[in-house]
């Protein structure tokens, strides 16, 4: 299997350190508000990638954070604590709004199908393991401590620019609102001191520590979280691109100062954005698409995955109505496809391999969903092959897209076994030019409250 690695900025054979194995970790979401529809895709982007390696029979373990402490409006350490936004705009506790949006956005994950990680796990729940790494990170000295807060020194750490590329040289001075505190543009904090006026002594959620009570900076959560889970070294990371140049960036120069390993992640893959007319989906004003509104307008969570389905994970997806709507037809013809071989006969050839071939290369060339889509319908579209064989090609390559083939099979007929079993039996009569023995089954599927329909393809039974 092919994966495009982001930090050596290339297509690369993956190879994992454990023979058979798999250590995964993405980015989870920060529970201050739901979702938006740009977040899901990223998450969408995660599941094939996980069904992907696991249909290549890699057992994988897959752990996903929830960020509920920490992360400020900017991700540089600026603005508000988010969970102490969203508490305030709702008058609700942080822990409050934490539980809800949670749970918020596990129901979207299940609404699109989306296999949950092996290991969910929460930042406050992990603020021990986040102190310990910090230690390490500044017995191993790359730290300093400036306003009350403990800071990460990104001068000391050599490979600081490599996973984004970073000009170091052109960033000095450039923030314009810069913390004072910080001794260099690119400077983060590892633990919020509350003495510190600027972030504010009403924080709700704080802890002791050895640089006095306060809360962790955002990045360090995945580092120790990851660790406790996955090991010191492991095999891909994930994320959205918004990640790259500030958040794995930091992330990796905390996990290696901490662990003193090198590389500590040896995939990083990132998923592109969804924008709409007006740039990037963002969670607040008319950029904010979530779910539920799609569903509002009539929209299925399922054809919103279909529609992600078309674009590989590297590229910009547009999202419009229109295009939507595109996505809601295909799909539903498909499922009209996917019904139809599943409940008739039809006689052809079970030669289905070129098509497997495909779509192997496909999933295993970087993750070409796009075509491995494409040739599903190939093969539904392939009159020389039997209804049979149609069926158990897409249900084999549903294992990666995940659009419910079989489910739709089992919501839709309702057709007893007695009934199968006699339509069988006259296939079998029609066969043998029986053709007295067809009619008087027909008849008693008939008596029995079914009728059969016969079309060049084969037969149809409908109550
Ligand atoms: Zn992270």
């Amino acid at each position: 299997m092919k994966i495009y690695n982001t930090l050596t900025r290339q297509k690369e054979e993956f190879k994992p350190i454990k023979e058979g194995e798999v250590k995964f970790y993405s980015c989870g979401p920060t529970v201050y508000n739901y979702a938006h529809i740009g977040n899901l895709r990223t998450y969408i982007f995660n599941d094939l990638l996980k069904r992907a390696l696991e249909y290549n029979n890699y057992k994988v373990t897959h752990v996903m954070n929830i960020t509920d402490v920490g992360h400020l409006t900017d991700d540089a350490d600026d603005g508000e604590d988010k969970m102490e936004k969203g508490a305030k705009r709702e008058g609700k506790t942080v822990w409050e709004v934490a539980e809800f949006y949670t749970n918020a956005f596990k129901t979207d994950l299940k609404k699109l199908n989306i296999h949950e990680p092996t290991v969910w796990c929460k930042a406050t729940e992990h603020i021990k393991e986040m102190i310990d790494m910090n230690k390490e990170i500044q017995n191993n000295g790359y730290t300093y401590e400036s306003g009350g807060n403990l800071y990460y020194d990104t001068s000391k750490f050599k490979y600081y620019a490599e996973l984004g590329n970073l000009n170091l040289n052109d960033e000095t001075n450039s923030r314009v609102e810069q913390d004072q505190n910080k001794k260099h543009p690119r400077d983060f904090v590892l633990w919020f001191g509350l003495g510190n006026s600027k972030f504010g002594s009403e924080h709700a959620m704080k802890w002791d520590s050895p640089w006095g009570i306060g809360y962790p900076g955002w990045h360090i959560e995945c580092c120790a979280m990851s660790s406790k889970y996955l090991g010191n070294h492991f095999d891909i990371h994930t994320g959205g691109i918004d990640h790259i140049q500030v958040h794995h960036t930091n992330e990796i120069a905390q996990a290696e100062a901490a662990l003193n390993v090198h590389p500590w992640v040896n995939y990083w893959m990132h998923a592109n954005f969804l924008v709409i007319d007006k740039g990037k989906m963002a969670k607040s004003g008319e950029n904010f698409l979530r779910l539920a509104l799609l569903e509002e307008k009539g929209y299925d969570s399922m054809e919103y995955r279909y529609f992600c389905l078309g674009a590989h994970y590297k590229s910009e997806l547009k999202f419009t109505w229109e295009a939507l709507d595109s996505a809601k037809n295909a799909y539903t013809k498909l499922k009209k496809k996917i019904i139809e071989i599943k409940t008739t006969t039809k006689d052809g050839s079970d030669e289905t391999s070129k098509y497997i071939e495909k779509f192997e290369n496909a999933i295993n060339d970087d993750l070409n969903i796009p075509i491995s889509l494409a040739t599903v319908w190939d093969i539904i579209n392939d009159d020389t092959l039997s209804n049979k064989a149609k069926y158990d090609a897409v249900l084999k390559i549903d294992e990666v897209l995940g659009l419910n083939f079989k489910e739709m099979e089992e919501k839709a007929i309702n057709i007893p076994q007695e009934i199968t079993d006699l339509a069988q039996q006259r296939i079998e009569a029609k066969k043998n030019k029986d053709y007295a023995k067809a009619d008087e089954l027909r008849n008693k599927i008939q008596e029995l409250g079914y009728i059969i329909e016969d079309t060049k393809e084969g037969s149809n039974i409908k109550k």
